[in-house]
């Protein structure tokens, strides 16, 4: 069994020196207790969050204890079971962790979920139809609200909450304007999921001309925005918000490393008297069923698009997360195990 855990802590932008494969015994399928479940993983999902855990600061999440396996997101398939809720062959979602097996003791309520994969990719449980899904509509709809007809920006449009966002703006009607970086992702966001316009934010250098790009693409301004990163993006949109303007702080993945991330004209604020809600999707389990319900049948029906990178092999799993929080993947981040 093949695992990756935290070696060291990093300061700053880490590097694969803060992760280690180590190779343990495959637990015993035959030496199962009352209860548990032996699992094996074959999607590793990659997730921004796993930056922070790395760090011993306080935050929201505990800290990842080092020399343990890196937490993280998993499907796979019960290879052997002493539950009663789960049979050889079973599809489920839960908290693998960077390893290919898994013992998981299933009469825990909710650490391990069946998942149905006759209409939906097992993978797009750990994306569209998973954690990163939820929480695009969580923001959207529960912070945003978007009426018909009023204009929703969102940063990093490509990525697995991004994508999921503006998409489910479209659906309700309103207008939906990505900010990606680069003009493939841009072209994708337009082309593949339906935006009405994306922006590449790496054309522009400073706030004045990315809020140019912003006021041309949002003629109306802007009454929505679904926030990702932060720093010079925030500022521009900031410039555009409209009266009444609704803020979901999902993500700051630019001060992810440390890096500050003022803002620069607070009053806009007041001025604009302005919502600006953060939130954590774990923490909303109450719209989780709804919100599943409603990717799942939009991913079922063809109706949300999403893609995926996928590195190959537990192995290759640090580098790939190295690369996440630099912008080199493409759509939800996985690793493909076994
Ligand atoms: P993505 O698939 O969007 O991948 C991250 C993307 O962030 C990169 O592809 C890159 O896109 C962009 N990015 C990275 N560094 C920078 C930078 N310095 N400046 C601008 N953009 C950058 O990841 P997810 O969809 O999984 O996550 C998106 C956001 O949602 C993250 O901030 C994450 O922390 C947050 N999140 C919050 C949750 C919550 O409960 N609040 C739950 C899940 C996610 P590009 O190439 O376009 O720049």
């Amino acid at each position: 069994n093949h695992q990756i855990l935290l070696a060291s802590r990093p300061t700053g932008e880490p590097g694969t020196d803060n992760f280690k494969l180590v190779e343990t015994a495959v637990p015993d399928a035959a030496a199962l207790a009352d209860g548990q479940v032996l699992v094996r993983n074959h999607y590793l999902s990659l997730d921004p969050y796993m930056r922070g855990r790395m760090n011993d600061g306080k935050s929201y999440a505990q800290p990842q204890p080092l020399n343990e396996v890196m937490i993280g997101g998993t499907v796979g398939e019960v290879v052997a079971s002493r539950s009663a809720n789960f049979k050889v062959g079973d599809k489920v979602v839960g908290m693998g962790g960077w390893q290919e097996f898994q013992l998981v003791d299933a009469s825990q309520r909710g650490v391990l979920q069946k998942v149905d994969t006759t209409h939906v990719p097992l993978s797009a449980y750990l994306g569209a139809v998973g954690m990163p899904g939820v929480t695009g509509w969580y923001g959207l709809v529960k912070i945003i609200d978007p009426k018909a007809g009023e204009t929703v920006v969102v940063s990093a449009a490509s990525g697995a909450v991004g994508g999921a966002v503006g998409q489910l703006a479209k659906a309700r009607g309103a207008r939906a304007v990505g900010i990606a970086g680069g003009a493939d992702k841009c072209r994708y966001v337009v082309e593949e999921l339906g935006f009405d316009a994306c922006i590449d934010y790496k054309q522009h250098r400073d706030v004045k001309s990315l809020s140019a790009a912003l006021k041309a693409d949002c003629p109306n301004g802007i009454d929505g925005y679904f926030e990702n990163v932060g720093g010079m993006i925030l500022d521009a949109v900031m410039l555009r918000a409209n009266a009444f303007s609704r803020v979901a702080m999902c993500g700051m993945i630019a001060g992810y490393n440390g890096e500050p991330i003022p803002l620069s004209a607070p009053q806009l604020i007041l001025v604009n008297r302005m919502k600006i809600e953060g939130f954590i999707v774990s923490e909303h389990m109450e719209v989780w069923p709804e919100a599943l319900k409603e990717l799942g049948t939009l991913v079922a029906t063809g109706k949300l698009k999403y893609r995926e990178s996928v590195a190959d092999g537990l192995a290759a799993a640090p580098e790939a997360f190295l690369g996440l929080l630099k912008g080199r993947n493409f759509g939800k981040q996985l690793v493909k195990l076994i």
